[in-house]
């Protein structure tokens, strides 16, 4: 470096600094306070061990309701209330695979939620593998016709959890596709990164036309195990999965409100779903989530009357089709929503923030990064995803702050019998809450007009 070059690095470096931006003094001091938060630790506890599971339209889930509306009531919440609606019910029954033949042994499966019955004497068929969902959209039709379809996936755990979407596709549209091309029944790899011999259930859907049949997930070792036979030599499997629709059974969403003091700039709508699957007591999925999100609402209402309405969305039936989210919509797409966001991928800490506010909003943006930041919090440049129980909210043009949480781990317990409280971290859940303690002190006081949002910007 020559001399002059040398001189005007120094003046660059001397050069005045932009003023640092500043976190408003209560907000900041409402931050430091919610990571000493236990309030989201005793809502997870409480639901987790005085009702359990808690599987969508369920005597189980009816008495979380009960649970949830004492619950927030005795928090100091207004408007709490039931809002019920009816689902079809499905119930999970026996589900066993046997390998038959020379290496005959029993494999470790869950059903899908939504899955089809072999009827108690089950069925038996070659196995055939499909590599990716991929691999089984490109079977030719019919060409399944009395056989076990088995599809893989690759999975891998990722910061973001993005490789659920294309990894769950195989559990999601894999059985509907593999039955319309003739098979008896549908094994996946399990949507999941663990390698514990626990099977990951999940929902699955059926095509318009297409007779639901057996479908079931393998656990990890289980998938890599009849991946090894079949290396060996043509597989043929006895299933027995006995689940079935019970037809249409009750469900219902929990609401609980912090009464704004300006109805005209808009309700504030945060969510999480208290339904859960039936292997674990769903701590991470979504215990935890309702946790958080309730215990930020009760420290910004305790700091006095926000100016939005808050509104707390514990939304009943996410897990079998997101009926809870649905229902919400059709009761309240009317009303002025400012904002909506959610609070469903486990209980671990927040490391991005992706939002999409109208440009009114844009310094409601900028406080809420600089609010973050010491939280070790970033902005994200992509497109926020708010959760399934406000999607609907969000589709119809609501403004969206999309907390996301580390996902490394999430997909190792999610919707396994290893969703339990013992998994959830205090240290990081309390970071958690601090996040959207400082997001709601935000965004619910914020002078500015928020939302409707711009159109998302085309994936
Ligand atoms: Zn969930
Ligand atoms: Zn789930």
């Amino acid at each position: 470096m020559n001399k002059r070059t040398l001189l005007a690095a120094i003046a660059a470096f001397a050069l005045p600094l932009p003023a640092l931006a500043q976190t408003a003094p209560d907000v900041a001091a409402l931050r430091e306070a919610a990571l000493e938060d236990d309030l989201a630790w005793e809502i997870t506890e409480g639901l987790t061990t005085e009702i359990g599971q808690r599987l969508a339209a369920t005597e189980a889930e009816a008495r979380a309701r009960d649970w949830s509306v004492k619950k927030l009531t005795a928090l100091g919440f207004q408007n709490v209330r039931i809002e019920p609606f009816t689902m079809p019910v499905w119930e999970r029954g026996d589900e066993e695979a046997h390998v038959l033949g020379a290496s005959a042994q029993k494999l470790t499966i869950a059903a899908l939620g939504n899955s089809g019955s072999t009827g108690s004497r089950g069925v038996e068929g070659d196995v055939v593998y499909f590599a990716s969902f991929a691999d089984l959209q490109a079977a030719p039709a019919g060409s399944l016709k009395g056989k076990i379809a088995f599809i893989s996936h690759a999975m891998t755990a990722t910061q973001d959890g993005s490789q659920y979407g294309p990894s769950g596709a195989a559990r999601r549209l894999g059985p509907s596709l593999a039955a319309s091309k003739g098979a008896v029944a549908t094994l996946i790899r399990s949507i999941g990164t663990d390698h514990h011999r626990n099977p990951h259930t999940g929902g699955t859907t059926w095509a318009q036309g297409v007779k639901p049949t057996a479908a079931a997930a393998l656990s990890l070792p289980d998938a890599e195990q009849l991946q090894r036979l079949l290396k060996r030599g043509p597989v043929r499997l006895k299933l027995v999965v006995t689940s079935e629709m019970k037809g249409q059974g009750r469900s219902g969403n929990v609401i609980a409100e912090v009464p704004g003091s300006d109805p005209a700039a808009g309700i504030v709508l945060i969510a999480c779903h208290l339904d859960s699957w039936d292997l674990g007591t769903g701590a991470i999925d979504d215990a935890s989530g309702c946790g958080i999100v309730t215990a930020a609402a009760k420290r910004v209402a305790d700091a006095g009357q926000p100016r939005r309405t808050i509104r707390l969305l514990w939304a009943g039936a996410e897990e079998p089709g997101v009926f809870g989210g649905a229902a919400y919509f059709a009761a309240h797409k009317s009303e002025y929503h400012a904002l909506a966001s959610e609070s469903d991928f486990g209980a671990d800490r927040i490391w991005r923030v992706e939002m999409r506010l109208p440009e009114s909003a844009k310094a409601v943006g900028d406080r809420l990064v600089t609010a973050l930041t010491p939280l070790g919090i970033a902005k994200g440049s992509g497109e926020p995803d708010g959760g399934a129980d406000v999607g609907a909210v969000i589709r119809a043009g609501t403004a969206v702050v999309a907390l996301g949480q580390s996902g490394l781990r999430y997909f190792d317990l999610h919707h396994t019998p290893d969703d339990t409280l013992d998994k959830v971290d205090p240290a990081q859940l309390r970071q958690n809450v601090a996040a959207w303690t400082t997001m709601l002190a935000i965004v619910a006081n914020a002078p500015e007009t928020i939302g409707p949002a711009p159109a998302p910007a085309r994936r």
